[in-house]
């Protein structure tokens, strides 16, 4: 077999599909695995008469490779990384490249781009959603770090992604350093912001409306074919009608804590850092902590009360304003996250394409939907924008969506069932339309304890003052 266009460390279930992906587009590819009984089960398994060359040693593995060699690793982030990155670097010659494929964590990213590029060679830290399927079938891909490295990694990266409608590619270049991974953070918040979304919605039909998993999924089927058609609302509708072998559904069975990895508290903590209002993620993922604590909880229920939820109104008339809460709750929270990615743009020197992300998350990933090419067309009519919110679309659409969106937020506090996610957004909404908010007086405490100083609206901005608010020397 003649040498491979690529080869690839890792093969579990990411790796092993990347790799079967790759085959499937006309590249020949090696693969390697630190427990090398991997690399012998897959390539006489699935791997099997296919342009594969396994490799049972790094050594192995270059050797095999074309100039300048492609190295991706598709290992448990972390610690494994930058221990393949050390035992690859005394095999690699200058120009040579080391992909990162996994979950890494942005700043891990930057710092890694340095070190490669130090010894010579280049790197590309690449974001890649959608699971297991996507990773076979074409997934959203995310690249960033040595700009030379693009043209080189370019040609396989769009063979193998997903594609829109019209044919365009779910990859393309981000930023340098650790621009790829960063972006890939901020979807994977953006995951967590949707799926917080669709559980509220859920939760307000099931405890206010009293619905079963049947009427759900039906409700879920009918959004699935308007404005909120996405994989996340599709497999809702799914999970909702699949059964359990006694023909119960399954979701009903499922015990409510969440998991999570950590991709979501990165993307908390980066808006922190920013000085970004990303509150809608930050619920999510603190709703995910709260589930956690199901001990707690149930025993919290037996002793503090709160209203009983009773609903008497028209129940179809609520389904629609939960369609628009959640509608209209999604808008900011993407309107929150591309903020974010803007404001990091600016620290990090990344000269991001705002509708171009957009289009690499329209297919393959996870929160792919109908919605993700408005974002596109909004940053395509303005690429200045500063908020998602000011677009003429999106600010007509939260408008007509707002009575409906306020009305659940109401009926749901009126009815003690905890929707973080709907309430964060619209208080958002309303802090951003505010032109006057009560931080006049916060100034005034910080001055009063601290002597922190103010700016006053009689004043030209940027000159200070303090007040001796008690008089005392
Ligand atoms: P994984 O379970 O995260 O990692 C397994 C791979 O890492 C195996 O090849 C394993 O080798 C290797 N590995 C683990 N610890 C190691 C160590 N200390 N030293 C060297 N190698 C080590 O696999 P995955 O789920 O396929 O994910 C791969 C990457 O893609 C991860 O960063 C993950 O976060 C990211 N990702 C996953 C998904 C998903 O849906 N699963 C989606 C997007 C991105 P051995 O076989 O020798 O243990």
């Amino acid at each position: 077999m003649s040498k491979a266009d690529i080869g690839l460390i890792g093969l579990a279930v990411m790796g092993e599909n990347l790799v079967m992906n790759m085959e499937s587009k006309g590249f020949t590819v090696a693969v390697y695995n630190r427990s090398t009984e991997k690399v012998t089960h897959f390539v006489e398994g699935r791997a099997q008469g296919k342009k594969i060359i396994g490799a049972y040693s790094i050594e192995e593995l270059i050797q095999n490779l074309k100039t300048p060699r492609k190295v991706m690793l598709m290992v448990k982030a972390g610690r494994p990384v930058d221990d393949f990155i050390e035992l690859l670097i005394p095999h690699l010659e200058p120009g040579d490249i080391i992909i990162d494929g996994g979950n890494s964590h942005f700043p891990d990213t930057t710092r890694r781009t340095q070190y490669v590029e130090s010894k010579g060679l280049l790197y590309i830290g690449t974001g890649v959603s959608g699971g297991e399927e996507g990773a076979l079938l074409g997934p959203s891909m995310m690249p960033g770090g040595s700009p030379a490295a693009w043209p080189h990694v370019k040609p396989i990266f769009q063979a193998i992604c997903a594609k829109v409608a019209d044919g365009s590619p779910c990859c393309d270049w981000v930023g340098e350093n650790g621009a790829g991974h960063f972006v890939k953070m901020v979807h994977n918040g953006i995951e967590y912001g949707d799926m917080q979304l669709i559980c509220e919605a859920y939760q307000l039909m099931r405890d206010l409306l009293g619905m079963s998993a049947d009427e759900m999924h039906q409700v879920f089927k009918e959004w699935n074919q308007g404005e909120l058609e996405s994989y996340l609302i599709e497999i809702t509708r799914d999970i909702l009608a699949y059964k359990d072998t006694d023909g119960q559904p399954i979701v009903d069975k499922i015990l409510d804590t969440a998991g999570q990895k950590g991709t979501g508290k990165w993307t908390g903590i980066a808006a922190l850092d920013e000085g970004v209002p990303l509150t809608l993620i930050g619920e999510a993922v603190f709703a995910r902590c709260l589930s956690a604590m199901k001990e707690e909880r149930v025993a919290a229920s037996k002793v503090l009360s709160g209203p009983q939820p009773t609903f008497d109104g028209d129940k179809q008339a609520l389904i629609e304003d939960i369609k628009n809460a959640l509608y209209a709750s999604k808008i900011v929270s993407y309107a929150q996250g591309y903020t974010l990615m803007r404001a990091a743009a600016g620290t990090y020197g990344w000269n991001l394409n705002y509708g171009g992300i957009a289009l690499m998350w329209r297919g393959g990933c996870i929160i792919r939907s109908v919605f993700l090419g408005k974002i596109k067309e909004a940053f395509d009519h303005n690429p200045g924008l500063t908020n998602l919110l000011l677009d003429p679309f999106f600010k007509e659409k939260v408008e007509g969506a707002q009575a409906g969106w306020r009305r659940v937020c109401a009926a749901a506090l009126t009815n003690g069932i905890p929707i973080p996610a709907f309430t964060t957004a619209l208080c958002y909404f309303d802090g951003f339309r505010t032109a006057k908010l009560p931080a006049n007086l916060l100034q005034a405490q910080r001055d009063y304890f601290g002597a922190h100083t103010y700016e006053r609206v009689d004043q030209p901005r940027g000159q200070f003052f303090h007040t001796n608010w008690t008089g005392k020397g």
